[in-house]
């Protein structure tokens, strides 16, 4: 697969160059230059077969079969569920894997992947800023991985205790360094880290959201849940950054027909309002239940545009983008919980209100698959106000509450991360 770059088309790269860059020099986002048609028998259940297939397919000729197997078998060490709630209704949970949000199937996949690319006997630093659930999915990916030192950086008391510990209980080659700043601040220092030649020898890598080695595998399980529904069905996406939706529209390209893609916001609306008016106004993010999903300016729409051929009213006859606000999600939780006995988290259950407003203002009855894209557990707080019973835990985080917060102290002074790191490498 080849891919080229949006900010300047004429530049193409191979997987590994994508892989191991993020973005192209000038700052563009990279996509497939072409996606293939893959086609597999309705029904088609082993997740990990089809996703061996799918990677050897995709990335071949720099990934052989036999290494698409290994990729695979150690990054997806868990797997989707789908359920069905209904009729026509059904929920495909992502939450499975070790911080309980889908982000782990992106960063599982994509610590293989680099682990498999990087130059034999050179130690790589990947170095990223996190506001959050994204810092956890990278470093349980990279955990113990020989070769590869990962660095986290995240803003002081921004994040939840939970998120927290699972930033900072790894240790060994995972080190989570709280800064004395905001997430912008924490953004900012890695930034200036990149640009620093004298960090050369740390081999540097960024792991962050828009890497298209953690896009492709999010496709997977749009094609292996489909599989197993009948025609015609539409996907339900809780959005923010938009990644999850830019997979889900790959998926449907290369294997999967699908009649219409929900994407459901909170009172984060720039999508939806821009998909009415044809007027784009990125702003500030605001702060809602579903935190995972306050983005203003969703960093991967230029990628659904570019699959569209940037034509809003292609983008229309697509994608449907409803905004829905914090009471609803919480009226949606409590909803789904009578009715059946389902508990949703807060952005999962914007998914929900949002799928429910489609299917009340279509005819042709769809079956409506909505993504779950983390565990209730993780926001214990929301769903108990919500439903007024305990929510579950999955075991990866009940462990988290009984340990001991960790974490090293940084001042928002590029050089102290500076001389951090460098004293790592020596
Ligand atoms: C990151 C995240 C989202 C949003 O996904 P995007 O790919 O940024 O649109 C939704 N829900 C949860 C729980 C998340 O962690």
């Amino acid at each position: 697969m080849i891919f080229y770059s949006l900010r300047n088309p004429e530049h193409t790269v191979s997987f590994r160059q994508a892989l191991l860059q993020g973005i192209d020099p000038k700052g563009g986002l990279y996509m497939p230059v072409s996606l293939p048609r893959i086609s597999f028998e309705p029904g088609y259940q082993s997740f990990n077969r089809l996703c061996s297939r799918l990677t050897a397919q995709l990335l071949q000729p720099e990934v052989n079969a036999k290494d698409a197997d290994t990729i695979v078998e150690k990054a997806f060490t868990f797997s989707p569920e789908l359920k069905k709630l209904d009729e026509h209704l059904y929920v495909l949970e992502c939450f499975h894997g070790p911080t309980a949000s889908f982000k782990d199937f992106g960063a599982a996949f994509m610590a293989q992947a680099i682990s498999a690319f990087k130059p034999d006997g050179e130690t790589i630093t990947i170095l990223v800023a996190t506001s959050g659930d994204t810092g956890s999915a990278v470093a349980h990916a990279f955990y113990r991985l020989p070769g590869i030192r990962v660095v986290l950086l995240y803003p002081a008391e921004r994040i939840s205790d939970l998120q927290e510990k699972q930033l900072t209980c790894l240790g060994e080659n995972i080190t989570a360094l709280e800064v004395d700043g905001n997430f912008d601040d924490c953004q900012d220092l890695v930034k200036t880290a990149f640009a620093d030649t004298a960090l050369r020898p740390l081999h540097l890598t960024s792991a962050n959201s828009i890497n298209i080695g953690r896009l492709l595998p999010q496709s997977f399980y749009y094609i292996w849940s489909a599989l197993q529904v009948d025609e015609p069905r539409c996907f339900c996406v809780p959005s923010g950054n938009f990644g999850n939706l830019t997979a889900a529209v790959m998926a449907s390209r290369m294997s999967i027909p699908v009649r219409k893609f929900i994407a459901a916001v909170n009172a984060n609306d720039t999508i939806p309002l821009y998909l009415n008016s044809g007027k784009y106004r990125p702003r500030k993010s605001r702060q809602t239940l579903s935190n995972a999903m306050d983005v203003g300016n969703p960093n991967n729409w230029p990628r659904i545009e570019s699959l569209f051929d940037q034509s809003r009213s292609e983008i229309n006859k697509a994608i449907q983008s409803t905004s829905i606000d914090d009471e609803r999600t919480l009226d949606t939780i409590k909803k789904m919980y009578q009715r059946y006995e389902y508990i949703c988290d807060p952005h999962t259950a914007v998914g929900m209100a949002a799928a429910f407003d489609y299917l009340a203002a279509t005819r042709d009855n769809p079956e409506m698959i909505v993504v779950a894209t983390a565990h209730p557990g993780k926001f214990c707080s929301v769903v108990e106000q919500a439903i007024e019973a305990n929510c579950p835990m999955p075991q990866s985080l009940r462990r988290l509450l009984t340990i001991a917060k960790r974490s090293v102290k940084i001042k928002n002074d590029y050089e102290h991360l500076k001389s951090i790191l460098l004293t790592m490498n020596a």
